[in-house]
């Protein structure tokens, strides 16, 4: 006889792990089961951890700005003691350019008005002060490092930047996951690592279970894609390959892991930067080194790739990523070694998720997290669990979306805004940015 369990949710990382717990503490008797050998080996594993509060739309932002008081309380929010130890989060604030490119930011600035965000806006030389090593000189945008006008300033000065405190980092995402696995299964739930989902079962339009490598079927009535940039081949098992407006795709990143530039104090200065003249973000990391990530610009093409198939070595995407960051911050040197990251994004047409049910009764999304979920993870969990509870009593969320409430920052989020059939968000940045 096959197991049997209230929810199975596909895929262990910080995501899936927070839908496990959510899960779990509604009463589900739920089994979260990964490929990898333990909780968030995935894509969370090499992720920027990045927190910070703005993005195109007000749901966005106001999801992410929730999220902030997770993580600044996140011994309570786990609620249990990890025997490796706890997730640190660095509230060091968030840096950003105004550019051309960004709007100056005006559209975000009121975003962050609308919800209560706090910000401070900075000139080009208050910049300076607060960043010492950093240079004002104006870039009019990004280029490729083989492009004669490389490196050479457009002439003028930054319009100046604004700073968010309300963001910062996650030391170490993996243990951030561990840790939400550690409270799910103090909620009841059950990992199973080491175990690949190789088929979903179904009949009459419901979702039935899964079938696990080596033949075993596990069943249960709901059944959850969290499988990060594998989310296009689970859902083609599930049959739903083309059943959904929105749909998702991996995107290969590369990160880099350099020291910090000369003269820059990572315990002082440091902050999350965000640059889209030079098309780049970084934040500090530990040892006065910096993490410097990729903001996709248009001269940039997109290395989409098969999740189960792609080039783990780094390439001219890496050194274009710190001489990148060197026109913002002239002391950065280029090391000879290369160190630091290559993932994958799980990305959607307009650079948003999907946390929705599916045309497959009892099989629910929560994918398309497109380099910029890891933040939004404990709101994700119980975003996804109110909605499956919701529809497992009866209600149709595609006719009547269900709303929740962001309770630190008293707004609620129509859940439709994240749905599998949304239009396209037309101010998304198209980029990691959302
Ligand atoms: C380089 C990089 C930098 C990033 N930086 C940031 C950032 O600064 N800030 C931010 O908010 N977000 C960032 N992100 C995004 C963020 O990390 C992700 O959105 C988040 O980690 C996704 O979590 P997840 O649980 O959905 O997916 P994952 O961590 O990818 O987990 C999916 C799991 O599913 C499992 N799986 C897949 N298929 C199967 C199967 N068939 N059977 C069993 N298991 C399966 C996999 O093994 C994997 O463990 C970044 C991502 C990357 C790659």
């Amino acid at each position: 006889m096959a197991e049997t369990w209230d929810a199975i949710v596909i895929g262990a990382g910080v995501i899936g792990a927070s839908v496990a717990r959510e899960l779990a503490a509604k009463g589900f008797g739920t089994l979260s089961v990964d490929r990898l050998p333990a909780a968030s080996y995935g894509s969370t594993a090499n992720s920027c951890a990045i927190v910070r509060p703005y993005y195109s739309t007000t749901h966005g932002s106001a999801v992410a700005y929730e999220s902030h008081f997770y993580w600044k309380d996140w011994e309570a929010f786990c609620g249990v003691a990890d025997e490796r130890g706890m997730a640190a989060y660095n509230n060091c604030g968030c840096l950003v350019t105004k550019t051309g490119h960004n709007g100056f930011l005006e559209g975000i600035l009121a975003i962050m008005d609308e919800i209560g965000c706090p910000y401070e806006e900075l000139t080009a030389a208050r910049m300076k002060e607060r960043v010492p090593s950093i240079s004002t000189a104006s870039y009019d945008r990004p280029r490729r490092t083989d492009d004669p006008l490389f490196g050479q300033p457009d002439g003028g000065r930054l319009a100046g930047a604004v700073f968010f405190p309300t963001g910062g980092y996650i030391s170490d995402p993996q243990l951030a996951g561990h840790n939400v696995q550690r409270a799910a299964e103090a909620r009841g739930a059950t990992f199973r690592f080491n175990t690949t989902v190789t088929a979903i079962r179904r009949r009459a339009g419901r979702v039935l279970g899964v079938t696990v490598d080596g033949g075993e079927d596990l069943d249960a009535p709901v059944v959850v894609n969290v499988a990060g940039p594998h989310s296009s081949k689970v859902n083609a098992m599930a049959g739903l390959a083309g059943a959904t407006r929105i749909t998702t795709r991996a995107l290969r990143h590369e990160v880099a892991h350099v020291p910090a530039p000369e003269g820059f104090d990572v315990g002082k200065d440091g902050v999350v930067f965000s640059d889209s003249q030079i098309g780049a973000y970084s934040r500090p990391e530990t040892g006065n080194h910096m993490l410097i990530g990729s903001e996709d610009p248009a001269c940039d093409e997109r290395e989409w790739v098969d999740a189960d198939d792609y080039l783990t070595e780094f390439t001219g995407m890496w050194t274009a990523l710190v001489m990148r960051q060197a026109q913002r911050f002239p002391g950065l040197g280029v090391p000879g070694r290369a160190r630091g990251a290559v993932d994958l994004y799980d990305v959607t047409e307009d650079w948003g998720p999907i946390y929705d049910k599916s045309d497959l009764e009892g099989f629910y999304l929560a994918i398309g997290t497109s380099g910029n979920q890891f933040k939004n993870a404990p709101v994700a969990g119980e975003m996804m669990a109110n909605l499956i509870e919701a529809c497992q009593n009866g209600r149709d969320h595609d006719a009547e979306p269900v709303t929740h409430r962001l309770a630190h920052i008293g707004r609620d989020v129509d859940m439709a805004f994240f749905s599998r059939n949304r239009e396209i968000n037309e101010n998304s940045s198209f980029s990691v940015l959302g």
